[in-house]
């Protein structure tokens, strides 16, 4: 059998062995080693214990917090366990303020007494014990409304915003009927998506610069607190990722100097009702923070399993996932589902004695939540970057990757000896198909790896773009980005930056799939004869 054969070689020595003694043509699936890691991945998976530990143990992992340091120590901990090379953590640059909170509470006292679900805007600033004051309802959408409301705001807990409506209709999860999958409707919802994140890039920059300046007004007036809506998902799924504010509040020259607290949905709902009623509700709340090093570093996670081919082993196969999490739940499957199943992959392929001809790198990225700084980082430093305008409204686009290009790609160390880079960030679901990013090569010889693969639901290649997430960052200087369709399960209903990304939201199951289709693609493209094609 080619596993045995290919270990005994390697145990004669690498450096004695030609290459072409194990090649196979690339699109020609080995279908002894499908079905060996299909035996121990979906048999004996270990990804549920790998999230278990994170989700549990190490919990929410907000960068820059003391759960993310943690985090780091967890990962190098789990990749020397697994037998990986050379564990180690890789700087991303200083991040930001180190900050957790630690107490967060939030009740009204009129008309009524009623106890709320509350959580600290991350990197919020402190109130000094409890405070207490009339909520106000307030929409400071323009420039207009600044104005309108300058000298009426001082001492006030304000209600920023409308409440949003809970997308109440639909099922909370969601699973793709291989006709969807297929026909190409469910990777259609995922392009739809895009097609809103793209066009909303355009006002996104101006988005940013206004609240930034409606942030200094609401600091100006003196507010006692601001009070956000988090009631984006489904009833009860509190989200809590700072959007609402803008702005990198990690930093102190962008940090607002009031507090500010998101509330559950439908309590900012009745206190939206009654302060517009004019029942002049009151809320009492508190937030208490533990805060350190206002330049914390971020790192990304990185090791190997070493190729053996002398003339491949300098070409990278990259399996990524980003180990950060916002803090309202436990950032499971956001994405300690796919740093589970990335691990796994790697130890499926060492369970069944896979030997890489290509070196396969895991790197677990930091950052991704702010705007993908792991893997610019990594990209950066190894592979090359197009420098970014720094014009005041692109500077205010939350990623620096949808900055406008102000140059030509300036090539790293390893841009010629790169082959292609995998993200698993859908959360918990199996995978259904695989974006290839505009890379027709590519999809083509995909769509012979995944034949073997119908059984286990993989149906479908499309060579479209996914939604932006650390792929992006390789398919912006023209390398081979990876990512997957995935069943979406409760994503966007309870988990996407939401209270309830806690370890319920996993499916055991469906990592243990997931993490044996990312083996099955990790091995092929580091064994092909020819690395995966540009696009
Ligand atoms: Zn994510």
């Amino acid at each position: 059998m080619r596993l045995a054969r290919r270990r005994a070689l390697v145990g004669l020595g690498a450096v004695a062995l030609a290459p072409k003694a194990v090649a196979r043509e690339a699109s020609v699936p080995d279908l002894a080693l499908y079905q060996a890691i299909r035996d121990e991945g979906l048999k004996r998976s270990q990804a549920m214990a790998h999230a278990e530990s994170l989700v549990d143990d190490v919990g929410a992992r907000l960068m820059g917090s003391p759960s993310m340091r943690r985090a780091y120590d967890w990962a190098l901990a789990r990749m020397r366990t697994l037998g990986l090379s050379d564990p180690r953590l890789e700087p991303i640059g200083p991040f930001g303020l180190s900050w957790r909170q630690t107490l967060a509470w939030a009740r009204m006292i009129a008309p009524d007494q009623a106890q709320f679900a509350a959580a600290a805007s991350p990197w919020s600033v402190a109130t000094r014990g409890a405070v207490e004051g009339e909520a106000v309802a307030v929409r400071l959408e323009t420039d207009e409304d600044l104005r309108r409301f300058k000298g009426r705001l001082a001492g006030k807990v304000v209600l920023l915003g409308a409440p949003t409506a809970s997308p109440a209709d639909g099922p909370a999860v969601v699973r793709h009927s291989d006709e969807q999958v297929s026909r190409g409707e469910a990777a259609e919802a995922v392009r739809a998506y895009y097609r809103t994140v793209v066009e909303r890039r355009a006002r996104q920059g101006r988005e940013g610069l206004f609240k930034a300046r409606r942030n200094a007004f609401l600091a100006a007036e003196g507010v006692r607190a601001v009070v956000i809506d988090g009631g984006a998902a489904a009833p009860g799924a509190m989200v809590v990722d700072g959007s609402e504010l803008g702005g990198r509040p990690w930093l102190s020259a962008e940090r607002p100097s009031f507090p500010a607290l998101y509330l559950d949905g439908q309590a900012y709902a009745r206190c939206w009702r009654l302060a517009q009623a004019g029942a002049a509700p009151r809320l009492a709340l508190e937030i208490a923070t533990e805060e350190g090093d206002p330049n914390e570093p971020g790192y990304n996670v990185v090791a190997e399993l070493p190729g053996w081919d002398p003339a491949l082993k300098t070409q990278v196969v990259l399996a990524g996932a980003h180990l950060d999490s916002w803090a309202a739940g436990a950032g499971a499957a956001d994405n300690a589902a796919g740093v589970a199943a990335t691990l796994e992959a790697v130890r499926i392929l060492r369970a069944v004695g896979a030997k890489p001809r290509r070196t396969i790198r895991v790197v677990l990225y930091g950052g991704e939540e702010q705007g993908l700084y792991g893997s610019e980082a990594y990209a950066r430093r190894r592979l090359g970057w197009i420098p970014r305008s720094t014009a005041p409204e692109q500077m205010a686009l939350p990623v620096e990757g949808r900055r406008a290009k102000v140059g030509p790609l300036r090539k790293g160390p390893e841009y010629e000896g790169f082959s292609v880079a995998f993200n698993l960030d859908g959360g918990s679901g199996r995978i259904r198909g695989v974006f290839t990013g505009g890379n027709p090569a590519l999809a083509e010889l995909y769509r012979a790896w995944i034949a073997p693969l119908k059984d286990l639901g993989v149906l479908a290649v499309h060579d479209g773009p996914h939604w932006p997430a650390d792929q992006s960052t390789f398919t912006e200087i023209g390398l081979p980005g990876i990512s997957f369709l995935q069943d979406p399960l409760d994503y966007d209903s309870r988990a996407h930056h939401a209270s309830l990304d806690t370890l319920e939201r996993l499916s055991s199951a469906d990592l243990a799939q997931a993490a044996s289709v990312l083996a099955i693609f990790l091995i092929n493209s580091a064994d092909s004869d020819a690395r995966a094609p540009r696009p």
